[in-house]
């Protein structure tokens, strides 16, 4: 706004913006909370029907096994498989909005040490399919939640891991500076995901190779790991080609200033 002299008096727009994308945060913040809460009690009273479902037929597998013939025992077995599946859904759902609702319990984290552990755990599955794992130069410290960043970790090692057809498998892990950001990234030479598919592959209970050549998954794991990422106000994107491997970058938070003054002192 300007006086009649053109002097500029305030600036009117600017301020109802800043105020509008507040009250637009804030909504949307707001939004968000009340969805994980629905998703925590959804997930949580639909665990007390399924269970009873779950164990009705192992009762009948149990106690009436030899009254049903061949295909009646079929359909109680996929009973009890399906009944177990959704059990897994509902316990990655419930442990999604816990995540949320919780938030993320940040330390300078030593992510040599959080990568360390996650390697030892996988490293039956990293020898049997015979993976050359790289990582190239040190990764640098974080201020994150430990614990979920393992988990982060665990989920992309382990599809790099199960979606690779090669014989020669590697997976690279690492960290590098694109456009002044310091970003994580952990690569594989595998099946690769098509362009149009890269930003569904985050979604929830999202599959693109449902071959059991590929193992069984829920489609959750992707989701857990935007989900740490975002709830350490990172960003997480794809690059891949068909065939030739992808590499999954994120970012994580730095040691705050303050953190980094205290080793100086040190
Ligand atoms: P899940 O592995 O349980 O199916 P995820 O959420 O971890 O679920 O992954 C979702 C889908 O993204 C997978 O089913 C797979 O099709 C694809 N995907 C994930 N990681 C990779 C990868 N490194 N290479 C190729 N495809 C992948």
């Amino acid at each position: 706004l300007r006086d009649e002299r053109g002097r500029a008096l305030r600036m009117a727009g600017a301020n109802w913006d800043a105020t509008r994308l507040a009250q637009a945060r804030e909504e949307l913040e707001r939004s968000n909370r009340e969805l994980d809460d629905f998703t925590y009690t959804a997930s949580h009273d639909l665990k007390e029907p399924l269970r009873g479902i779950a164990s009705f037929a192992q009762y009948l597998q149990q106690d009436y096994a030899e009254r049903l013939d061949d295909e009646g025992r079929l359909m109680i077995q996929k009973i009890r498989d399906q009944a177990r599946r959704m059990e897994t859904l509902i316990a990655e759902l419930l442990h999604i909005s816990r995540m949320s609702r919780g938030g993320m319990a940040r330390e300078d984290t030593d992510l040599n040490a959080v990568l360390h552990d996650i390697l030892e755990s996988l490293d039956f599955s990293l020898k049997e399919k015979a993976v050359d794992l790289r990582i190239p130069r040190p990764l640098p410290r974080a201020h994150c939640d430990r614990i979920r960043v393992g988990e982060l970790f665990r989920n992309l090692i382990t599809n790099a891991i199960k979606y690779n057809d090669k014989t020669d498998r590697w997976i690279e892990i690492g960290c590098e500076v694109i456009n002044l950001d310091r970003v994580f990234y952990v690569r594989d030479n595998g099946i690769g995901i098509k362009p149009e598919h890269h930003a569904r592959v985050f979604s929830l209970f999202e599959r693109l190779h449902k071959r059991d050549a590929y193992g069984g998954g829920t489609g959750v794991g992707l989701t857990i790991v935007q989900k740490i990422v975002q709830l350490h106000g990172g960003r997480i994107w794809i690059e891949s080609r068909p065939g030739e491997g992808t590499t999954f970058h994120f970012t994580l938070p730095e040691r705050n200033l303050h953190e980094q003054e205290q080793d100086a002192r040190a």
